[in-house]
């Protein structure tokens, strides 16, 4: 049987698609969200769905070691739980700016420390860390999710040194815009019509199974070849 991987933010968009293209290829799941229903409908076969905050990094371990009782170690952990509020930085509400590093940031280190010690003294496994074009560049009302991205950047190539020596691998993904959920959650209606507006004019954004396959494509490499980075975005996007 293949190996267990644990995939975050699995209930929508590009986790879906990610879990999707996983389970196709033979391996065992645990998946995490809030939606645990939408986990549930997936009706994937070798499947333990959590519902799981990523925040609360009790819930994120204890999920992380009832699936090894089911399925045995993880050998790949995927952190795509993901939020993204578009805001002026004048205006945005501090909340949000909160809630998106407590998700894009902690959540992301919650679950590196959860799945990172047992795979060093296994001397193998591999983290995969869901990033953003946003995480290499900015953009116009931006600053806080670029914030997030910028970090999860630092974060990914500091632990991918660190973990090095220990035959882990650490990836990071940065995609462009994905036809998926994330921007449904900006307050600001003028922010998203000009969202979409930009979106038409690029050609249209990728699909969440473009950056599934191209996880699937980084992770099916042999252990000894980590691709640090991947960088994919509608051919269009400058
Ligand atoms: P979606 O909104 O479709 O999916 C986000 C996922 O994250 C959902 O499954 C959601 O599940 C989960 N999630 C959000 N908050 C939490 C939380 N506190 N705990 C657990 N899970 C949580 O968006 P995408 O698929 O687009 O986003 C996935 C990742 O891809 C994100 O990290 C995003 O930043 C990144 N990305 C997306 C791009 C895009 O244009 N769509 C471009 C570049 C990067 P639930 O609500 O059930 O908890």
């Amino acid at each position: 049987m293949k190996k267990l991987v644990v995939v975050t933010g699995a209930s929508s968009g590009i986790g879906e698609a990610i879990a999707r293209q996983l389970s196709a290829q033979g391996h065992p799941l645990l998946l995490l969200a809030r939606r645990v229903e939408k986990l549930e409908a997936l009706n994937l076969p070798n499947t333990l769905c959590e519902k799981v905050d990523v925040t609360d990094k009790h819930a994120f371990t204890a999920a992380i070691l009832k699936a090894e009782q089911l399925f045995g170690e993880v050998d790949l952990l995927i952190n795509n739980a993901g939020v993204m509020l578009l805001g002026q930085i004048d205006t945005q509400e501090p909340s949000e700016w909160k809630h998106m590093f407590d998700v894009n940031v902690i959540g992301l280190l919650n679950g590196m420390q959860a799945a990172l010690a047992p795979m060093l003294e296994r001397n193998t496994g591999t983290i995969i860390n869901i990033s953003s074009i946003a995480g290499k560049k900015t953009f116009p009302n931006h600053a806080a999710y670029c914030g997030t991205k910028f970090a999860v950047h630092a974060i990914s190539e500091n632990v991918r040194e660190e973990a090095a020596s220990a035959n882990v691998r650490v990836i990071t993904i940065a995609p462009g815009p994905v036809e998926t959920e994330l921007l449904s959650h900006t307050t600001s209606d003028d922010i998203k019509d000009g969202y979409e507006n930009w979106k038409k004019d690029i050609g249209g954004a990728l699909s969440a199974d473009d950056v599934a396959r191209t996880v699937m494509f980084a992770y099916n490499q042999p252990q000894n070849v980590c691709i640090r980075e991947i960088a994919i975005a509608p051919t269009k996007q400058q």
